[in-house]
């Protein structure tokens, strides 16, 4: 097997975008899949976000599109040949930009939909005519109702990150979509997990697909470093800070069980001078997009984030990962650290057990990633007298003023380079007031009762969860459409 993109045999115009790109060796999904794809062989992929899975699926299914592509100014010869479908909106936009870098050369046309923005400016580009269509399940059918998607001619789908489009109930969406395209076609589906209810999805609408595993489902990076500290509630943000502080951390992702944590947490750690920006369901689009952009340019240190809103952010390089709160499922887990120590290079992990029912999902944890955990007591750094202090570089100003930690990230250079763990200057102590206790906040929030009925189930029986577009509709059980599914 080989492992260089140049001896694929990828079509000038996408060899020249890759090359770009500054890719040179295949992932090990890209070895595996691509030749499948080629191939125009179904495949079932288990694969994170983070793997290189996208460039593995949209490369070759551009390179067999090349022979459809001209340069016609007529919107019936650009009919959709592939649909990407996707759980979220950001999910969606990240891996519109990708094929786009991908057919930057080529005279193949790709557009993206989401809800939760206009639906002129799509029904726009989708009316000049697009070949490559990314899309979340809801609004792409509200195009297809009005007419402005047609998917006759499809050739190739992707189902990407499958298990988390069940898990939010977006099966009767996906089956009506999928009821729409050709049966002559390749199907490609992605997901973190191979649970049974994937197994059936395959089931019912691959063919004769070829597995490709390239990563265990619920192994964790051997180059994480993974701490888990026994902290109490009202010393989280001080031990967050601290840490912060002595490892010299540039940038994290703060990961929260609530989006009402997640927005108070952000704007303690704003008021306390880092600058920290909060990704939550209750984000509108805009916002979360705006999040993402000023993390990924390094305008902003900490990005705190509840699981929904962050799954599969493609991010790649955090330097460290905060588990502000032990995340209800233990799988979640794996995903939240997945965002550190990517290809090879160290990150950090740090968990925040409180006690309570926090003992039993970190043993949860420990039995999923098969690794023993040790939870520490965390020791903070002693008090300095008060009085005033010199931040030595800048100014003077009075102990426990807002700005330590973030005189910390000041001090690094941007663009970050990981490597650069400079000590820290100073090293100040700074206690923070505890946040008030307030039982409202502490409610959790967005999370699928596994031990329930199986999500799809769930989700027919009951009102589509909160945040999901409006237009979803759950019409029927699902067991009952799994019977009346036709396959491929
Ligand atoms: P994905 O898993 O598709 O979200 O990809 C994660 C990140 O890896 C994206 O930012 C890609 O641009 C990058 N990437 C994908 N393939 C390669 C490759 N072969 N070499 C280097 N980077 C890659």
């Amino acid at each position: 097997m080989t492992s260089s993109f140049s001896n694929l045999s990828l079509a000038e115009p996408l060899a020249r975008a890759v090359a770009e790109m500054g890719y040179e060796t295949m992932t090990p999904i890209q070895e595996q899949a691509i030749p499948v794809v080629l191939a125009g062989q179904d495949v079932m992929g288990a694969a994170q976000t983070g793997t290189g899975k996208t460039a593995a699926f949209s490369l070759p299914l551009l390179q067999r599109m090349l022979k459809h592509e001209n340069s016609s100014t007529s919107p019936a010869r650009h009919p959709v040949r592939a649909l990407v479908l996707l759980p979220t909106r950001e999910l969606a936009d990240q891996v519109a930009q990708q094929v786009k870098l991908y057919a930057k050369y080529t005279n193949l046309r790709s557009a993206v939909v989401f809800g939760g923005i206009d639906m002129k400016p799509q029904t726009l580009e989708l009316k000049k005519g697009v070949e490559v269509l990314v899309a979340t399940p809801g609004r792409l059918l509200d195009h297809i109702e009005a007419k402005n998607a047609v998917l006759n001619q499809v050739e190739y789908v992707v189902l990407d990150e499958a298990d988390r489009m069940l898990d939010i109930g977006f099966l009767p969406d996906l089956q009506r979509i999928l009821s729409y395209l050709p049966k002559q076609r390749t199907t490609l589906l992605f997901s973190a997990t191979f649970s049974p209810e994937i197994k059936r999805l395959a089931g019912s609408y691959l063919q004769n697909p070829v597995t490709i595993e390239v990563a265990r489902p619920n192994e964790t990076a051997s180059t994480v470093e993974q701490r888990f500290y026994s902290v109490g509630d009202d010393d989280k943000r001080r031990a967050l800070k601290q840490i912060i502080r002595q490892r010299g951390i540039t940038q994290a992702f703060v990961f929260v069980n609530s989006k009402l944590g997640c927005a108070r947490l952000a704007r303690s750690l704003e008021r306390e001078g880092l600058k920290t920006t909060a990704l939550h369901g209750d984000k509108s689009q805009d916002e979360r997009l705006k999040a993402l952009a000023a993390f990924k340019a390094g305008e902003v240190d900490l990005l705190v984030a509840t699981d929904v809103a962050a799954r599969g952010l493609d991010i790649k390089d955090v330097p460290a990962v905060f588990n502000f709160d032990i995340p209800f499922n233990a799988e979640d887990y794996v995903h939240r650290i997945g965002r550190t120590g990517r290809a090879g290079a160290s990150g950090l992990a740090v968990s925040f057990a409180s006690g309570g029912n926090d003992v039993r999902l970190v043993a949860d944890i420990e039995k999923l990633i098969k690794k023993k955990i040790e939870l520490e007591a965390i020791e903070f750094e002693e008090d300095r007298p008060r009085g005033r202090i010199n931040d030595g570089r800048r100014h003077w100003r009075e102990e426990g003023e807002a700005g330590d930690a973030r005189d910390v990230l000041d001090t690094l250079d941007r663009p970050r380079e990981r490597s650069e763990v400079r000590p820290v200057r100073g090293g100040r102590p700074h206690r923070t007031p505890a946040a008030p206790r307030d039982p409202f906040f502490e409610q959790p929030y967005e999370t699928p009762d596994r031990e329930a009925a199986p999500a799809w189930e769930a989700a027919a029986k009951t009102t589509p969860a909160r945040g999901i577009s409006s237009n979803i509709k759950t019409k029927r059980k699902v067991p009952a459409l799994f019977k009346s599914v036709e396959p491929g």
